[in-house]
């Protein structure tokens, strides 16, 4: 599905370096938390995991990583499979109590037995680090300030530290699920772009993301987006994350067959992924200041 071979003679567009500016963010995070601390105010994020999936145990551990990098305290609750939804509620609604903790964060998916929405509705909307409670949306939604969730939100630091300008673009999202699609067409929105959201049940999808100047891949479909989708001079930012045939990562956009059309374009790894902890450790220095 991700293609190697790269056609001879095709100019290559500015590739966005998420690393760099992932680093960049953290960066400036890990001085203003040490600005907090010469005022005696310290930052921790409460990190809550259900069950042993190991995907979920790797993004905790990089969670803790980034915490403990950028001089932010994280405090971990393990919590074995079987945990009764009752008893997650009231650990949050302990934490929610707790003066010190100033950011809350459940890792999902949860087991099946547990109601997602019932979980982040609890948790109080000052801690919500993931930008997920309907308060948040709801606050995003109408402009007022929260938080918002950090994989979107890192796409427009992208952008921006890139030089590329949103107001008065086409901006076209593929996918409108609730932590991307929805949220990363508010702020481009919110940024003065024209913004359009395609889904499963878009006609003609290829006819609408040509317009686009700015094109956000979010669908969770290895490569589908070849350049028959994309306008030449388009920036294309690739959301999805996978792993192919050959066990390497890859994304949503067939990069070497989209990338010579393109002016700017992200890489997989490389380019969103990084962000979503950057944004994370943005939002818990946030939770202090709100
Ligand atoms: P999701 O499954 O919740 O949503 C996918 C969206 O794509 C849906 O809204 C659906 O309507 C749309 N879609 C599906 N098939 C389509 C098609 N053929 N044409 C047009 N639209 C179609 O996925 P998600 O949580 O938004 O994640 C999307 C991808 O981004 C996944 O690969 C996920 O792993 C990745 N992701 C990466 C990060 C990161 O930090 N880089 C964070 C979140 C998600």
């Amino acid at each position: 599905m991700c293609k190697e071979q790269r056609r001879n003679g095709e100019k290559m567009p500015q590739i966005i370096d998420g690393k760099a500016i992932s680093a960049q963010i953290k960066d400036e995070v890990k001085e203003q938390v040490a600005a907090l601390k010469e005022q005696g105010k310290s930052v921790c994020l409460a990190v809550i995991q259900v069950g042993t999936d190991p995907a979920s145990s790797v993004y905790v551990g990089n969670k803790k990583k980034a915490c403990a990098y950028v001089g932010i305290e994280s405090l971990s609750y393990e919590l074995p499979e079987e945990t009764t939804q009752e008893k997650l509620l009231s650990l949050i609604a302990e934490l929610n109590g707790k003066e010190e903790v100033n950011g809350i964060l459940v890792q999902l998916p949860l087991p099946g037995h547990i109601d997602e929405d019932a979980v982040i509705r609890s948790i109080d909307p000052k801690k919500d680090v993931d930008g997920f409670h309907p308060q948040s949306v709801g606050a995003l939604c109408i402009g007022q300030p929260g938080f918002v969730s950090c994989t979107p939100a890192g796409i427009i630091q992208l952008l921006k530290r890139s030089g590329i300008e949103i107001a008065g673009k086409e901006c076209i999202v593929i996918g409108r699920s609730n932590i991307v699609g929805k949220p990363m067409a508010l702020l481009l929105l919110r940024e003065n772009g024209t913004v359009t959201v395609t889904h499963s049940k878009t006609k003609d999808l290829k006819d609408v993301t040509k317009r686009a100047d700015i094109l956000v891949v979010a669908i969770g479909k290895p490569g589908m987006i070849t350049r028959d989708y994309v306008k030449e001079g388009a920036v294309v930012i690739d959301v999805g994350i996978h792993r192919n045939e050959n066990n390497k990562l890859c994304g949503d956009v067939d990069f070497e067959d989209v990338a010579p059309v393109c002016s700017a374009i992200t890489p997989v790894p490389g380019g969103v992924g990084p962000m979503t902890i950057a944004m994370l450790m943005y939002n818990c220095l946030h939770s202090v200041l709100l």
